[in-house]
C-alpha cells in the first residue's frame, strides 16, 4: 500500500490542527513523496465558534480541512462508512423509552411578558418530561484550586466521576430539592471514581433548573435581548418568591426567542437548607433534536466559600453525551448489507480462499479488536469513526512511512470520549482520549503519544483474543471497565518506549521532539496534584508514581518556564475536541487563536468555563448534524 507523508501543522497551543504546507518532511523512501494539502475551508468570522479556553500567540492563520490519504484503502468495516452514511432514516424502535421528538406547537407569538413566561414554563415542563427518558453519560471533573501569587489559581487536587444520568424516578420531590449536604455528596459520591453507576444527584442535578417550574413560585423580570452564538435570546432574571420552599432556582435564564426553550441558566439554588450548601453553576443546553434543547455542559466554581469550616475553592466541568443511546454503535444493519454488495466481495481475490494460518491469526485478532471497539462505542465511550480519526491516522502514516513500515492490517485511530489522559491500543487500533488530545500542545507531542502505541503494534504486543468470542461482549454496560483491560506489562511498556523513540528519530518530528519533552515536563509537574486526570481507566497511564512514559525525551527539552506566556507546554482541557452530545461524533474545534495576555492564561491541564456557540438545529432531517457543528460548514 502506497503511503504518503502528510504533515499536520499544529502550532504551539493552537486550537486547530491543520494540514498546511510544510516541507519539513523528509521521508526516507523513494515512493513516499511528502504531500501537502491546503484545502481552505470557508473562513469563519472570529466569533463564529465556541470560546476557547486559551489560545496561542503564534497560531496557524488558516483553517484547513484534513483528508486522509488512506480513505480509498479503508476496509468496509461497519465503522468506516462516511459520516453521511449514518444519516439514513432510522428504523423506528418501539421501546417504551423512545424519545418523543416534538417541536413546540405553532402558537401565536406572545404579546406580553406574561405570555412569554407561560410559554417558557410550558416548554420547561416538556423538557423535564423528556429528560426522564434520557440516559446520557455524565462526566464531572473537579479541580480544587488554591491561590498562587504568580499564577493566580492553580489546582491542588482533583476528582473525577463518570456515570449515566437517570432522572426517571422522581427528581421532582425530595431527591432533587432535599439534596444531601454538599460535603456528603462531594466526598461520598465522588470518591467512588469512574464507576458506571447510577448518578443520583451531585453535579448532574445542575441540568435541572426546577423540575416543576411554576409562576406561583417565582418572580420573573426581563433584562434584555442577547445573542448566544447565532441564537437570539431573552435574558430573564428569576427569583423564588418568599416561602416557595428550599432549593428553588435563583439566577438568570436565557430563553431562545422562537419556541421559548431555556438554553442557558446561571445561578444557584436557594434558599439552602440549614446544613447544606448549594453550588453555583452555569448550565448550557444544545438544540439536539427538533424543538428540544438538551443539557450538554455545566460549569461550576466556588471561590473561598466558607462551608462547615472548610474553604470551598474549586472549578468543575460537567459534560453530557451519548443521548442517542439506541443508535450508538449501531450501524443500521440493512443499510450495511446493501453497502457491502456482493461485487465488493468478489473484488477481493484473496478473500475467496481459506485464510492461511497467518491470515487466520490476523483475522482472529481483528475480530477481537472489532468486537471490543464496537462494545466501547455502544456504551457511549468511543466516538464513532470520524474526522478526528483521520487527523490521527495521518500522523501515524507519517511515522510508518518514514520508518519503512507497512503494518497490516492497517492501523486505525479512534477517540475515547472521556477526559482522563490515556491512550492504548486495541489490536491495530490506537485509542486516545479526548482529554489527552485537548492538552497536547503540538503535532510532535501527538506523534509522541501515537508512536508509543504504534510501537506496541509493531512489536506484536497483542490484544487478548478472548474478545473474539461474541458471547464475551454480552455484559452489562456498567461492567465495561472491569471487563475491558488493555493495560500492558512493564516490560512491554519499556520496549514500546524504546521502539517509539527510534521511530520518532526517523520521523518528520525529529527536530521538534523537545516540544514533546516539554509537554512531559509540564505533565510531570502537575501529575502529583492531578492524580485523577492522569489515572487511566482502560490502558496504561502516561505516568505512574515512578515513571513517565517516554521520559527520555525530557532530556532534550528546555526548562519549563511556568511564568512565561510564550512557552506553551500543555493546553487547558476542552480546547481541541468537540463532541456532539447526541451522536457522539467528535470533531476539531474551529476556534481561532487568541493571544495570551499573561502566563496566567496558559492554564495547563486546567478546567475553564464553557462558552459554546449556540446554533439551531436545521429543521428537516432530524438525523442531520446537530447544533454543535459550525453553521457555515
Ligand atoms: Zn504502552
Amino acid at each position: 500500500m502506497k503511503k504518503h507523508v502528510l504533515l499536520l501543522v499544529i502550532a504551539a497551543a493552537a486550537c486547530v490542527w491543520t494540514f498546511a504546507q510544510d516541507n519539513a518532511a523528509t521521508p526516507s523512501q523513494n515512493d513516499s513523496q511528502p504531500q501537502t494539502q491546503t484545502t481552505q475551508t470557508p473562513s469563519s468570522s472570529p466569533a463564529n465558534q465556541d470560546a476557547t479556553p486559551s489560545s496561542p500567540s503564534d497560531a496557524v492563520p488558516a483553517t484547513t480541512t484534513p483528508e486522509t490519504p488512506k480513505s480509498q484503502d479503508m476496509s468496509p468495516v461497519p465503522g468506516n462508512q462516511p459520516a453521511g452514511a449514518q444519516d439514513q432514516p432510522r428504523p423506528q424502535d418501539s421501546a417504551p423509552a423512545q424519545l418523543q421528538v416534538q417541536s413546540a406547537p405553532a402558537a401565536p407569538a406572545p404579546t406580553s411578558f406574561g405570555d412569554v413566561i407561560a410559554r417558557v414554563i410550558e416548554r420547561e415542563h416538556f423538557f423535564v418530561a423528556q429528560m426522564r427518558h434520557m440516559h446520557p453519560l455524565v462526566e464531572t471533573y473537579i479541580q480544587n484550586m488554591r491561590g498562587d501569587k504568580d499564577m493566580g489559581q492553580v489546582p491542588q487536587n482533583d476528582h473525577y466521576f463518570l456515570g449515566r444520568l437517570d432522572l426517571s424516578n422522581g427528581t421532582d420531590d425530595k431527591s432533587f430539592l432535599g439534596q444531601p449536604g454538599f460535603r456528603q455528596r462531594f466526598m461520598g459520591k465522588l470518591t467512588s471514581l469512574y464507576s458506571m453507576r447510577f448518578l443520583p444527584l451531585g453535579f448532574a442535578q445542575m441540568v435541572m433548573l426546577d423540575s416543576d417550574l411554576q409562576t406561583k413560585s417565582y418572580d420573573f423580570s426581563f433584562v434584555r435581548r442577547e445573542f448566544l452564538g447565532e441564537v437570539r435570546c431573552l435574558v430573564i432574571d428569576v427569583k423564588p418568591k418568599p416561602h416557595s420552599g428550599e432549593g428553588r432556582f435563583l439566577g438568570r435564564v436565557w430563553v431562545e426567542d422562537q419556541d421559548y426553550n431555556i438554553v442557558r441558566f446561571n445561578g444557584t439554588y436557594a434558599p439552602h437548607p440549614r446544613y447544606s450548601y448549594y453550588l453555583h453553576f452555569d448550565s448550557w443546553r444544545l438544540n439536539l433534536r427538533p424543538g428540544l434543547w438538551l443539557p450538554a455542559y455545566v460549569y461550576s466554581e466556588e471561590n473561598d466559600t466558607q462551608y462547615h469550616m472548610t474553604n470551598l475553592h474549586f472549578r468543575s466541568q460537567t459534560r453530557l453525551w451519548g443521548y442517542d443511546l439506541q443508535h450508538l454503535g449501531r450501524h443500521d444493519e440493512f443499510t450495511q448489507i446493501l453497502v457491502d454488495a456482493p461485487e465488493t466481495v468478489r473484488d477481493q481475490s484473496e478473500a475467496i480462499q481459506d485464510a492461511t494460518p497467518v491470515q487466520a491469526e490476523r483475522n482472529w485478532q481483528r475480530q477481537a479488536e472489532d468486537n471490543a471497539l464496537e462494545r466501547l462505542q455502544t456504551v457511549g465511550l468511543l466516538a464513532p469513526p470520524g474526522e478526528v480519526d483521520k487527523v490521527l491516522t495521518t500522523v501515524v502514516n507519517n511515522l510508518e512511512v518514514t520508518n519503512n513500515l507497512d503494518v497490516q492490517p492497517e492501523v486505525r485511530c479512534r477517540v475515547l470520549l472521556t477526559a482522563p489522559l490515556e491512550s492504548f491500543d486495541v489490536g491495530h487500533t490506537i485509542v486516545i482520549s479526548r482529554g489527552m488530545l485537548d492538552v497536547l500542545p503540538d503535532e510532535a507531542s501527538l506523534a509522541m503519544v501515537l508512536a508509543h502505541e504504534l510501537a506496541h503494534i509493531v512489536l506484536g504486543h497483542q490484544i487478548d483474543t478472548k474478545f473474539a468470542f461474541s458471547d464475551r461482549m454480552l455484559f452489562p454496560d456498567d461492567e465495561t471497565f472491569q471487563r475491558f483491560d488493555f493495560k500492558r506489562n512493564p516490560d512491554d511498556e519499556e520496549a514500546a518506549d524504546k521502539k517509539a523513540l527510534d521511530m520518532l528519530k526517523n520521523s518528520p518530528y525529529k527536530d521538534k521532539l523537545s516540544n514533546a519533552g516539554l509537554f512531559l515536563k509540564a505533565l510531570q509537574d502537575r501529575a502529583p496534584v492531578l492524580k485523577n486526570l492522569i489515572r487511566p481507566h482502560l490502558g496504561n497511564g502516561f505516568s505512574n508514581s515512578k515513571n513517565l512514559r517516554m521520559a527520555e525525551l525530557m532530556t532534550t527539552a528546555p526548562e519549563l518556564k511556568k511564568e512565561s506566556a510564550d512557552q506553551i507546554a500543555a493546553l487547558p482541557l476542552g480546547g481541541r475536541i468537540k463532541v456532539d452530545p447526541w451522536s457522539n461524533r467528535a470533531e476539531m474545534q474551529k476556534g481561532k487563536a487568541v493571544a495570551l495576555l499573561s502566563a496566567r492564561e496558559k492554564m495547563p491541564f486546567q478546567v475553564t468555563p464553557f462558552f459554546p456557540y449556540l446554533t439551531r438545529l436545521q429543521s428537516g432531517n432530524p438525523s442531520d448534524k446537530v447544533a454543535l457543528t459550525a453553521p457555515n460548514k
